[in-house]
């Protein structure tokens, strides 16, 4: 399997329509209109019915933020041609008084990223990176005064000074570290359940290139030394603002040594151990919805199943 066909959700499926998204009443005319869609969040959550999202009519949702997220381009929940808004609600509302059947439940996304399709996943993503930014981007960094909502949600402007705050996101690396014989290092952090092993990361400081946070970071981490970066892909994790930058890196190191601090146990991994020990159920690598799991089956060669 290849790194693109693991990370399904590759090829954008939504239009954000950056041109039109910019007019004044773009976003005021599309909440009115009957036809465009609404993704309800709450913390973090949205309103599952039968195992997909629960859109409801734009026309009758209203919340403290409203963000065009754009014009879906593939037949999925929803038809393709459909103008799609993310409304942030205070609480969790009960189903019935948003329209939505009572058995709608408000889930997280880590509870049901398994089961969404690719285009659902990437509304849901869009909609938590935007509305999680809006969250604690209120005020201007500048001069602290409150800011206005411009380009459809996408942009805040400071009445104050003028200034213009967009939405941003933090790099972080995410590394599968392959050493002699080929074999892969993957760690373990001290909060974490002590069979469960991934691919080591971190956030890029200011002023580096990946490249140079993958060697630091792995340095910093486990005390290898890499001679070679090669990028795969990349993934969106807005929890809360994270773009994870998937590399495969090569050292000659023999000797792995946790930092005791971010990783606590480090282990090498030739193919038929970590075949072995995940079908066992002795260690437990990261769930599919990741690209941590891409990042080991790149290299692994193909899918892994987990034990039921
Ligand atoms: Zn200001």
């Amino acid at each position: 399997m290849t790194l693109t066909e693991a990370l399904s959700w590759q090829q954008s499926l939504i239009d954000r329509g950056n041109e039109r998204r910019q007019q004044a009443d773009f976003l005021a005319s599309l909440s009115a209109d009957p036809a465009s869609k609404v993704l309800p969040i709450s913390h973090g959550k949205t309103l599952m019915y039968q195992g997909k999202p629960y859109y409801l009519d734009a026309a009758t949702s209203h919340g403290r933020l409203t963000v065009y997220l754009g014009l879906t381009t593939q037949e999925a929940t929803l038809p393709a041609g459909t103008e799609l808004l993310a409304v942030e609600l205070e609480e969790e509302v009960a189903p019935e008084k948003l329209g939505a059947p009572a058995e709608a439940r408000w889930l997280g996304f880590r509870q049901i990223a398994a089961e969404l399709s690719p285009a659902d996943s990437q509304y849901l993503i869009e909609a938590n990176a935007i509305v999680n930014w809006h969250r604690v981007h209120t005020h201007c960094p500048r001069c602290g005064a409150a800011t206005k909502i411009e380009a459809s949600g996408w942009v805040r402007r400071c009445p104050e000074d003028n200034s213009e705050h967009f939405p941003r996101t933090d790099p972080a690396i995410i590394v599968a570290v392959v050493g002699q014989d080929d074999r892969l290092l993957l760690g373990g952090g001290a909060g974490w359940e002590e069979h469960r092993y991934s691919t080591l990361a971190g956030f890029v400081e200011p002023g580096e290139s990946l490249e140079q946070a993958v060697v630091r970071e792995i340095s910093e981490e486990v005390g290898v030394h890499i001679h070679r970066v090669n990028y795969l892909g990349s993934q969106s994790w807005p929890f809360p603002a994270s773009l994870m930058l998937g590399f495969i890196a090569y050292t000659d190191d023999r000797e792995a040594k946790p930092d005791g601090v971010e990783v606590t146990r480090a282990r090498w991994f030739d193919r038929a151990e970590l075949l072995s020990a995940v079908t066992t159920g002795e260690v437990a690598i990261s769930p599919r919805i990741s690209i941590a799991r891409s990042l080991i089956e790149h290299w692994y060669g193909e899918r892994i199943e987990d034990v039921p």
